[in-house]
């Protein structure tokens, strides 16, 4: 490995994020390949014994075996936490690995966790599940709700967790208001920033502490891999982060690694299509007979268009549509679309949607979707980077036209 040399490193911190997308963190061999590695290796080898016990004492620097560390899952955790504006990061095999070495990592039993209640199925399940078997009391808030949130942290409470805008019903919550309320009494804030994405919302500039992602969405952003990735400051991944990630096994592969740095390649301009493509569908949406409600972060007309604007710098990549007739009218929609697949994936470059009432968020139960505003009626569309007006050609008809 050519090690980047404190020059390099100055120079990438001057890079624009389209430029720290392509070549931040590049480390090249000593064969000068153009494209980033793929070390598909768990192990490494030392020259000698007195090597193997000075790089396991930590008196000297290099890989050991790829659980800890490994050099293409480097260089993707070097570029994310440039493009971040992190200090460090660390690469997990998915995204809710990420969110549970996140939580798990820096609570013990005592501590006191609040998080907003529109939350990802699974993430919902560590608050709410995992979290309380281990002695940790978890509070759910509105996260739209100030006050709550005043009302929710206490003396034990290490940490805050959200999601921005939320799924599937995209609420904006106010990540400079919450970090103030969290760090008040010490706290964290971490921010899940799946959906509005690297490239539209940065937590860590609006006060967040931590940071985590679902690669597996726009990073790889092409279906293939699965990844996640949690960017912090250096002593959060020091102290918490390190050793649990070392001895409890959630590391990427390699070669998934690698597809997320060719991913990250091209996330600038793919956000932005598939953004000018979310504006025009949620435009159309907007004035349809077959469509009662629909919402987009970055429509005036949004609850929280004001919020939206001032922390992110577009309307993202979903909407969220509320089709007449319920769960039938729903699944006719569904069954009619042509172009557009059923799935419950998102940030693909495929057009995809997903019917939260009975997939996603089936879960639940119905007074805890009503809670949340999600209808029997209510589909999510991940707008992909297809022509936008073929997804309006294939939605106005599945809509009866
Ligand atoms: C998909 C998703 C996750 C989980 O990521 P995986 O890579 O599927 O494990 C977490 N949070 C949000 C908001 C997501 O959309």
């Amino acid at each position: 490995m050519n090690d980047r040399t404190s020059d390099g490193d100055r120079a990438a911190q001057n890079w624009r994020p389209a430029t720290r997308l392509i070549r931040g963190g590049t480390h090249r061999s000593p064969h000068g390949e153009t494209s980033e590695a793929l070390f598909m290796t768990s192990g490494y080898v030392y020259d000698s014994p007195e090597a193997a016990e000075a790089r396991f004492k930590g008196e000297e620097t290099g890989f050991i075996y790829s659980r800890y560390a490994n050099p293409t899952v480097a260089m993707f955790e070097e570029r994310m936490a440039l493009l971040e504006g992190a200090e460090a990061g660390r690469a997990t095999a998915s995204g809710m690995a990420a969110v549970n070495a996140a939580l798990l990592s820096q609570v013990r039993a005592g501590d006191h966790v609040v998080a907003s209640r529109a939350l990802f199925g699974s993430c919902l399940y560590i608050v709410e599940d995992l979290l309380p078997r281990f002695g940790v009391e978890t509070t759910l808030v509105d996260g739209t709700d100030l006050d709550q949130w005043r009302r929710a942290v206490r003396p034990e409470t290490v940490a805050a967790f959200i999601e921005t805008p939320s799924n599937p019903m995209l609420e904006i919550i106010d990540i400079p208001a919450v970090a103030e309320i969290v760090h008040s009494v010490g706290a964290r804030l971490v921010v899940d920033n799946v959906f509005a994405t690297p490239m539209l919302q940065r937590p860590l500039a609006l006060g967040a502490d931590v940071v985590v992602y679902s690669a597996t969405k726009h990073i790889d952003g092409q279906g293939r891999a699965l990844g996640g990735i949690i960017l912090a400051s250096e002593e959060f991944c020091e102290t918490h982060l390190k050793s649990f990630l070392r001895h409890t096994g959630p590391a990427i592969s390699p070669f998934n690694a690698w597809l997320m740095l060719k991913g990250l390649e091209t996330l600038d301009l793919r956000v932005a299509r598939h953004c000018q493509n979310a504006a025009r569908v949620a435009a159309f949406l907007k004035g349809h007979k077959g469509v009662a409600r629909v919402l987009y972060a970055g429509d005036p007309d949004h609850p929280q268009a004001d919020l939206a604007a001032r922390q992110m710098s577009a309307g993202g990549t979903m909407v969220a549509i509320e089709v007449t007739g319920g769960k039938a009218g729903a699944f006719a929609f569904l069954d009619r679309l042509g172009l557009i697949d059923i799935s419950n994936n998102l940030g693909d470059a495929k057009s995809l949607v997903t019917h939260p009432a009975t997939t996603t968020h089936q879960r639940l139960t119905p007074e805890e979707r009503a809670r949340l505003g999600i209808s029997d009626g209510l589909v999510r569309l991940s707008v992909g980077l297809e022509d936008a007006e073929d997804l309006i050609e294939d939605l106005d008809q599945a809509l009866g036209g």
